[in-house]
């Protein structure tokens, strides 16, 4: 039987002795419950629990929810978002985890401008180059953040976003997040206006631990609160 209060404490703690061991405060720490496929039931249960953030990758998932639980919880998006899915959760999301592409902020921009608001964004990054993964490559970061902050306004860009390969070893893993951080580094530099690197969003239930050592501000986790995922329901 799962229990999702005590797998919270146990990431909570983990995530503490973590932060703790490299010279960080917890509280510089998001914990991001990523409920993807979990039935609200289970995400109001770790709503009661503490959390106060949850992603979810397809666009129509996040906003069914949205309806039965609204601002009670901050929603993220957090899986790759296609540009005629931004209508759904445009008005509903605290963060968008996955730009990635001039098109998508175009239409981010455009959706944004229709509801008056302006919309946080993290630019999705493909540190290691895979085929599979979604994100730009690091060398075009820079051009691509200079470009969203001279065009697009209703985007504030606030940080940063990787996944790292799957069955890597821990080195690849550390050195993916590290090249992340350096590259938020570089760019907070230019001052660009409308940008402020402040979050990292990386690592989730098997590399969250490396994440933070190399300077996550979002961990993105739902195995190890939620249990595994059943994709077939
Ligand atoms: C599913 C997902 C996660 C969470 O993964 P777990 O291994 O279940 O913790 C994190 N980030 C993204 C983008 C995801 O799609």
């Amino acid at each position: 039987m799962m229990s999702i209060d005590k797998n919270l404490d146990k990431i909570r703690h983990n995530i503490e002795d973590v932060a703790q061991g490299c010279g960080r405060d917890f509280k510089d720490i998001l914990l991001l419950g990523v409920t993807k496929t979990v039935d609200t039931d289970l995400v109001e249960e770790a709503m009661k629990y503490g959390i106060t953030d949850v992603g979810e990758n397809k666009p129509q998932e996040l906003s069914r929810k949205y309806e039965l639980i609204g601002d009670r919880v901050k929603w993220h998006q957090i899986g790759s978002l296609q540009t005629n899915k931004v209508k759904y959760i445009i008005d509903k999301v605290e963060l968008i985890h996955s730009l990635d592409r001039i098109s998508l902020a175009k239409e981010i921009q455009k959706r944004a401008e229709q509801h008056d608001i302006t919309v946080k964004c993290l630019v999705q990054v493909n540190v290691s180059k895979e085929e599979s993964k979604h994100g730009i490559y690091a060398e075009d970061v820079e051009s691509f953040i200079r470009k969203c902050s001279e065009k697009y306004d209703r985007i504030k860009i606030t940080g940063l976003m990787t996944m790292a390969p799957f069955d890597a070893e821990k080195e690849e893993v550390r050195s993916v997040f590290r090249d992340l951080k350096k590259l938020s580094d570089d760019i907070s530099k230019l001052k660009l206006p409308n940008v402020e690197m402040k979050d990292l969003s990386m690592g989730m239930s098997q590399d969250f631990d490396i994440a933070i050592e190399e300077g996550a501000t979002i961990v993105r986790i739902g195995t190890s609160i939620f249990g595994k995922r059943n994709y077939n329901k």
